[in-house]
């Protein structure tokens, strides 16, 4: 598999000027998704993952909205481009799915031929081809009969089948990216994992990258090979993924982590993360996480730390040295591998 650079995001800045104030939905984000990564996005409510990948698509309305920095896809600043060229990459080099695939379907239209419109919405083939490549597209993603489920309304459907059907849709134009917003939040648990297989069968059959954003750190260590971890507005750590979960640098994400149930953690409890996350208006001055922060020390309410590797091997946003990092994830980890033995 190659490792072609797909996307560049290059200080990437989205402000909402509003009646109370700007709203920094994104501050500052900078991250790469080459080809053949899965590339995981997550963060709580807010944080600016979806801003960020709207933007990306050109979905973010610019006359709402400062947009300032680089997004580069395959080397072309999507920032700098109009309407209409935006419109040929969407859908076509770049797509998305959605967390609720039932409110994306029209629900008065068969699902064939949805996804026959999206097919001939950018190429101009016979009604007959694109049909065919809707039955092709439909057993790719797992439909069974794809020409009987054809002609299925999306109700017909199950909510698994349903984001299997987005996901056909999605791939209708073989494009380089795949942006999957919470894809499986609306599902059952044993569907999510079938979904997340299929997301990363996709990838690899179609060789494509795919970004993925979730609020769930337990999805993203499931399937992605690299991590950015999000807070207000910004990212706070960023590696690949057996460095972020193996040797995780931020106390945000380590609250990420406690926060996941463990199997084979039983008995021990799950901690929240305590308060709530910034107004986008008004963050606080210094690190924004440090009212929330345990380990807040002097500089902390000052000054703003800048992501960078302060020797653990990947970048983060956390004033604590490395040294220290180690030591006080040990002393949280250990009532939890107390639990587990
Ligand atoms: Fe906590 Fe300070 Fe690190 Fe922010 S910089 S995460 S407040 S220790």
């Amino acid at each position: 598999m190659s490792t072609e650079t797909l996307l560049e995001v290059k200080d990437l800045r989205v402000h909402f000027p509003t009646g109370d104030g700007l709203v920094k939905a994104v501050d500052g984000l900078s991250f790469t998704v080459d080809r053949g990564d899965t590339f995981g996005i997550v963060g709580e409510s807010g944080s600016g993952k979806s801003v960020t990948n709207l933007t990306a698509l050109g979905l973010t309305d610019r006359n709402a909205a400062n947009i300032t920095g680089e997004v580069l896809f395959k080397g072309r600043d999507l920032l700098k481009l109009g309407k209409e060229d935006l419109r040929k990459i969407r859908g076509k080099e770049m797509a998305m799915i959605f967390q609720d695939p039932f409110s994306c379907l029209h629900p008065f239209y068969r699902v064939g031929d949805q996804i026959v419109e999206a097919i001939l919405c950018h190429d101009k083939i016979p009604k007959k081809q694109a049909e065919q490549r809707t039955y092709d597209l439909l057993g790719a993603v797992g439909i069974p009969k794809p020409k009987e489920r054809f002609r299925d309304f999306p109700h017909q459907y199950s909510g698994g089948m349903r984001q299997r059907a987005m996901i056909a849709m999605a791939m209708a134009h073989n494009p380089d990216l795949l942006i999957a917003d919470e894809p499986t939040t609306a599902l059952d648990v044993t569907v999510q994992a079938q979904i997340l297989d299929l997301i990363e069968r996709v990838k690899t059959e179609f060789d494509i990258g795919v970004i993925l954003i979730t609020h769930d750190l337990g999805v993203v260590s499931e399937v992605a090979n690299k991590v950015m971890v999000m807070y207000a507005g910004r990212a706070v750590e960023m590696g690949t993924r057996d460095e972020v979960f193996g040797n995780p640098q931020h106390p945000y994400t380590w609250g990420l982590l406690e926060s996941i149930p463990h199997v084979d953690h039983k008995g021990s409890k799950l901690v929240p993360i305590e308060g709530a996350p910034p107004s986008l208006i008004r963050t606080p001055n210094g690190c924004s996480f440090h009212p929330r922060c345990p380990h807040r020390f002097d500089p902390c309410d000052k000054d703003d730390p800048e992501i960078k590797d302060r020797g653990a091997g990947h970048p983060d946003a956390c004033h604590l040295s490395a040294a220290e990092k180690t030591r006080v994830w040990a002393e949280r980890q250990a009532p939890r591998t107390k639990a587990a033995s």
